[in-house]
């Protein structure tokens, strides 16, 4: 589990030669017109590079180019500048500046254009340093441009207001005095038997925002590599991952990254997410970037807090962790004494003072308040007593290896980025030797992680971009500590919602919670995914709690039935069959009966063919074979499964997709609603994946200027999404602006389009 093989083109350090490799591979890429493979591998280029050299320079010149065809002018820019600063080559100047003139003035820059067009323009007269055949086509351009700029030097339209004030609702509407980051609905509660838990103070709506809060710690997990399909082997990897497309820092989506100087790995949206990385911690993960990868995500996020705990009050932070080492199983490997020396040498308070006013609820404060901090992760149960002997061994001796490769690559990085204005800088030395403590925290996390690792999850688009109607999936982008959000309890069928913008968790009623009901969030096994025994099982093992959720109550009372997008219906007559390992048809009337593998091995089959159809849609060349084959195993599908079934469902998807992309919007949408239906009975009506649903509907409406069917869909794909959401969201936004195209649309269309 901890020991992956590290792939390669992570490497620690920069390597030469790759970054010619990787523009070579880029160009390419750049011929093909995939402007987006391209923007990538010069990014690999870029990582590879040493700065201030041609290398990076040219990397970064070239990337702009592929952005300029990708139509992100602004980040063009900022890569132009990029190139700029690391020396790119006088005599390639021309062509860069000219792709920024275009860029300025398509943004309606229109002073700086004027400016870059006549220093351009008083270059070329100076010296004749270009071909002849080059300076025709230069003088063009410039001529074009110029003639741009005026037409463009009209009074602007002014940018529409609806669209800034989307953040308004995005804070709390009162902050919780008790419990930070939290509204004032609710309060904190413990119980001797659940713990901690989250308490509703008057009743709560759905969609009433809960918890905001940002992540105290976060880490980008490196994601699945893809498979090659070139079939060679060579020397460095042109894949993409997550770790190529999100920020390291902050999480956000960029196709422009900038890497960090001393490796290859860490790569940010911006030089301000470089800077904050390394103050906080990256100059001590740097020299270690294969060792953690190597060691997986939770180890990197064990290490990453207690680099984080250095930026709070390092004795208070010190102290409480002696204090807990003492109190726990744990043990140090040198005397009892000596910790409390380290604790008496840190001054603050007294001991007794700790002692005798023992905080209400543990993780809080001594004035009772529950902040999202440091102390409050390290608060957080580890379980100590519950994993087995494999898996804490595995993570001391994780902690182990990376403790000595610290210890190597020379203490001083666990203290010297120290913000300076700390007051408490006399501790840091007697820190210093105190690594040990730091390895224990560390050990910590690594066993608090299993229960109280929150995945930071978004919403990835996937499919051919000349598809229209892509699909969207949601992958783990990150893992993260959120102290406060941890004081959910969890439930199969929750109560509230949790979504992410960059680091921050937002938690919001999802339906209406009454005063005193306990605010209940689903850690993964959710009771529209997994069948009540499974749920239990993993909830068991990775949590250690029997779950019982009013929705497993219900599950075990009627276990037999099964879910109904599972279920098999008879052939004859269409009802539900009932059993085990022999299926009966649950009509009375009807006699038919199946054994349960032939059933099952019939839906792995249809389940292949389907995925077969999927595959040929995703390359968006063979769409009506694929069509040909989806239709074939809709009629397989309705022979023996029910018309709720899941499979059901992913095939009328997979043919709205289809039918979209041959642009038949009426076909589309029929399909489509099929689709929804399946969706409505497993999630419910008021679910995020029906919101999500709904809004793809809206677009197939909207595409077809079906507009009435449109509007409608529109308002119901509002109503759901905002609750889980709020109104910054980006699907929102784009339902307004669909919602207001159609309003804006003359009174007679001239009938439905294609
Ligand atoms: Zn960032
Ligand atoms: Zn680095
Ligand atoms: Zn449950
Ligand atoms: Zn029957």
């Amino acid at each position: 589990m901890f020991l992956k093989k590290l792939s390669r083109g992570y490497l620690v350090g920069k390597d030469p030669g790759a970054p010619l490799f990787y523009r070579e591979e880029g160009n390419k890429k750049f011929q093909e017109k995939d402007y987006m493979g391209a923007t990538v591998l010069y990014t690999k280029g870029v990582s590879h590079s040493r700065p201030n050299t041609d290398d990076i320079s040219l990397c970064y010149a070239n990337r702009s180019a592929a952005l300029f065809r990708l139509g992100q002018y602004e980040t063009c820019l900022k890569d132009i500048t990029r190139a700029q600063m690391h020396g790119y080559p006088e005599r390639l100047q021309l062509k860069m500046m000219l792709r920024k003139a275009e860029c300025l003035v398509t943004l309606g820059k229109l002073q700086e254009a004027s400016q870059i067009i006549s220093d351009l323009e008083s270059h070329f007269t100076d010296r004749q340093t270009v071909a002849a055949s080059q300076f025709q086509i230069l003088q063009s351009t410039l001529c074009r441009l110029k003639r741009k700029v005026q037409e463009k030097d009209n009074p602007t339209e002014t940018f529409p207001a609806a669209l800034t004030t989307g953040f308004e609702d995005m804070n709390l509407r009162e902050e919780n005095e008790q419990i930070s980051c939290a509204s004032s609905s609710v309060t904190l509660c413990t119980n001797p038997l659940k713990g901690r838990s989250l308490i509703a103070t008057k009743d709560i709506l759905p969609g009433e925002l809960l918890v905001r809060e940002e992540a105290f710690v976060s880490v980008l997990n490196p994601g699945e590599t893809p498979p090659r399909h070139d079939g060679l082997e060579s020397k460095w990897d042109t894949r993409v991952t997550n770790g190529d497309l999100y920020c390291h820092r902050c999480l956000k989506h960029t196709v422009a990254m900038v890497p960090c100087d001393g490796c290859s790995y860490a790569k940010y949206c911006s030089q301000e997410c470089v800077q904050q990385a390394w103050d906080l911690y990256h100059s001590a993960e740097c020299s270690l970037g294969g060792l953690l990868l190597t060691l997986g995500v939770f180890c990197h996020t064990a290490l990453r807090a207690t680099l984080l705990a250095r930026c709070e009050d390092v004795g208070n932070v010190t102290r409480k962790l002696c204090g807990e080492i003492s109190n726990r199983d744990i043990c140090l490997p040198k005397s009892k004494n000596q910790v409390q020396t380290v604790s008496h040498d840190l001054g603050g308070e007294s001991e007794k003072n700790s002692k005798t006013d023992e905080p209400p609820v543990s993780g809080c404060d001594i004035n009772g308040k529950y902040e999202s901090n440091y102390n409050a992760v390290l608060h957080l149960l580890p379980h100590t007593r519950n994993h087995s002997p494999e898996h804490k061994f595995l993570c001391a001796l994780s902690v182990a290896a990376l403790c000595r490769q610290l210890e190597a690559a020379g203490l001083q990085t666990l203290t010297t980025n120290l913000k300076s204005s700390q007051p408490k800088a006399a501790v840091v030395p007697a820190m210093c030797q105190e690594l040990h403590i730091w390895g224990v925290a560390m050990l910590r996390h690594m066993l608090q992680l299993q229960c109280n690792a929150q995945a930071i999850t978004t919403i990835q688009q996937t499919g051919s971009k000349e598809n229209i109607v892509t699909d969207s999936t949601q992958v783990r982008l990150a893992t993260g500590l959120f102290p406060v959000v941890s004081l959910l309890n969890h439930s199969c069928s929750p109560n509230t919602s949790v979504s992410f913008v960059s680091t921050v968790a937002t938690v919001r009623a999802s339906q209406q919670i009454g005063k005193g009901q306990e605010i209940l969030h689903c850690y993964g096994p959710h009771e529209s995914r997994m069948g009540v025994a499974e749920r239990q099982q993993k909830l068991r093992s990775q949590y250690f709690f029997d779950c019982d959720c009013l929705a497993c109550q219900n599950g075990k009372r009627r276990a037999a039935a099964g879910p109904r997008w599972e279920a098999f219906c008879c052939h004859r007559c269409g009802e539900l069959m009932q059993g085990d390992d022999v299926l009966n048809c649950g009509s009375a009337s009807c006699t038919e009966s199946a054994s349960r593998d032939r059933l099952v091995s019939r839906l792995q089959d249809l389940q292949q063919r389907v995925g077969k159809a999927q595959k040929l849609l995703r390359n968006g060349k063979l769409t009506e074979r694929a069509i040909q084959l989806l239709s074939g195993c809709q009629r397989d599908a309705e022979s023996f499964l029910s018309a709720e079934h899941s499979l059901v469902g992913e095939i009328e998807d997979a043919l709205a997709q289809a039918y979209a992309a041959l642009g038949d919007w009426h076909k589309s949408a029929a399909h489509l609603q099929k689709s929804l239906r399946v969706v409505e009975v497993r999630h419910g009506p008021a679910s995020v994946e029906m919101g999500h649903e709904l809004f793809k509907l809206a677009q197939i409406f909207f595409n077809g200027f079906a507009i009435p069917e449109a509007l409608n869909t529109i308002q119901k794909a509002e109503k759901v999404l905002l609750v889980h959401y709020g109104r910054g969201n980006d699907e929102l936004q784009e339902l307004q602006k669909m919602k207001s195209c159609l309003l804006d649309l003359p009174p007679v269309p001239e009938g439905p389009a294609v």
